[in-house]
């Protein structure tokens, strides 16, 4: 297990070495439970899964058209064939096709044995029950192979794989219709502080609304996460002290936040430390320097700092990636790119920061940056209007107008 020395002497933990710490710790779930296909989107395949038949399974044709045997093909003239048929899509021509003879055939339609070559209609004539090839008719085209996308016992997803929609679809072609996947992580959070109120009640002089718990219920919805939402803890010694035994019983993984820093009554660490083997760490990015991280028994334990602003950092750049080995799927790094920053940007050496950014990309496809405006860990209006992070190494002592900086997008969509 990590030490829980007092990090007050100790130099600032790099992101790096946080995540390595992490990654050391966790395994993941071993559960597995069999799920129909409908029921699999976002899930970490636990089985690979081979495909029972070939993919496609009969030789069809890939346009509508006239299937022919290039045999009947002399030199490079134009040629004529009867019509003896019709093969639709799902019912195929039950005839045998002798040589002079051709079907009517629609995508996805099965090619008759005798045929080789499918011709697009626009590109004969058709009399009545002749069909007049041109001489540049190409032969042995427009066919979809047995076997082409899949050949069957091919492996079709190798595990662990989390399940996309096309990855569903890849499935359901083989016919296969149930998966074996990883059990969901069971994640219990809850919010501490005295001056917390929860939605719909009046705010007393003092206090302030829960923003972090919606937050982080949000943040953690997904497919591979059941997620219980404990409420609000006050800081009460007792209260949190009970509430972290009971909810380690039952949950892999626990969140809080608030409470974990150095103040009076940030009980977090005193609590940890009678129940639990806790590291509680200073990191060197910001926002978001405070953090705990280790176990109450068998349950994985994340303290964040109070802020919501680190809140969504933390989690998104620590709590994420373990929450996602130890859902058993393979890791991910976020997405990077370089961008121009257009406004000047503030910042101290010393930790490497997550400013919230607003990103751009012009019509040659050059990627632009400017500050979302107010960056304090409590300024959640700028994080909002922002799409992405820019990330300023540790050293960096401010970026003027104009230099290149790394940025993170939010998702795909600018
Ligand atoms: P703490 O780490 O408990 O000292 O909290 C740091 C700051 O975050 C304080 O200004 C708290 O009021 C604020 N804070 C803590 N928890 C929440 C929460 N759930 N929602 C909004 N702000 C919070
Ligand atoms: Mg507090």
């Amino acid at each position: 297990m990590l030490d829980s020395c007092s990090p007050e002497s100790r130099p600032l933990l790099s992101l790096e070495n946080a995540l390595d710490s992490i990654k050391a710790a966790i395994q993941p779930v071993s559960g597995t439970e069999k799920l129909t296909l409908k029921n699999a989107l976002g899930r970490v395949l636990a089985e690979s899964v081979y495909s029972p038949i070939n993919i496609p399974r009969d030789r069809n044709a890939a346009m509508d058209g006239y299937a022919f045997s290039s045999c009947g093909r002399v030199g490079g003239q134009a040629f004529m064939l009867a019509l003896v048929g019709i093969s639709w899509a799902g019912r195929p021509f039950q005839g045998q096709l002798q040589a002079g003879q051709c079907v009517r055939i629609f995508t996805g339609a099965v090619v008759p044995e005798q045929a080789d070559s499918v011709i697009m209609q626009e590109q004969v004539q058709v009399h009545e029950q002749s069909v007049y090839f041109p001489a540049d008719t190409r032969v042995l085209q427009n066919i979809r192979e047995i076997g082409e996308d899949v050949n069957e016992g091919y492996c079709l997803l190798a595990q662990p794989k989390k399940l996309t929609a096309v990855d569903l679809g890849l499935l359901a072609s083989a016919g296969v219709d149930q998966v074996t996947v990883k059990r969901q992580v069971k994640i219990a959070h809850f919010s501490t502080g005295d001056e917390l109120t929860a939605l719909g009640r009046p705010l007393e002089p003092g206090k302030i609304y829960d923003s972090n718990r919606i937050m982080l219920g949000g943040l953690l919805a997904g497919p591979g996460y059941s997620v219980t939402d404990l409420g609000v803890i006050p800081d009460n010694k007792q209260l949190l002290e009970d509430s972290f035994i009971e909810a380690s019983k039952h949950h892999d993984v626990i969140i809080t936040t608030g409470g974990a820093s150095v103040g009076e009554a940030d009980y977090v660490k005193e609590i940890l430390q009678n129940c639990g083997k806790v590291n509680f760490w200073k990191m060197a990015i910001k926002p978001g320097k405070p953090l705990a991280f280790g176990k109450i028994g068998q349950c994985h334990f994340f303290g964040l700092p109070g802020n919501p602003v680190a809140v969504v950092v933390t989690y998104q750049q620590i709590v994420a990636p373990a929450l996602r080995q130890l859902s058993g799927a393979p890791l991910a790094k976020p997405l990077r790119l370089t961008a121009t920053c257009i406004t000047a940007l503030k910042k101290a050496p010393g930790r490497q920061e997550y400013q919230r950014g607003i990103l751009s990309q012009d019509e040659c496809g050059e990627f632009f940056v400017a500050t979302a405006g107010r960056q304090g860990s409590n300024i959640l209006s700028s994080m909002s209007q922002s799409d992405c992070y820019i990330v300023l190494p540790r050293e960096c002592a401010g970026v003027p107008a104009g230099d290149k900086v790394i940025v993170e997008p939010f998702s795909l969509l600018i």
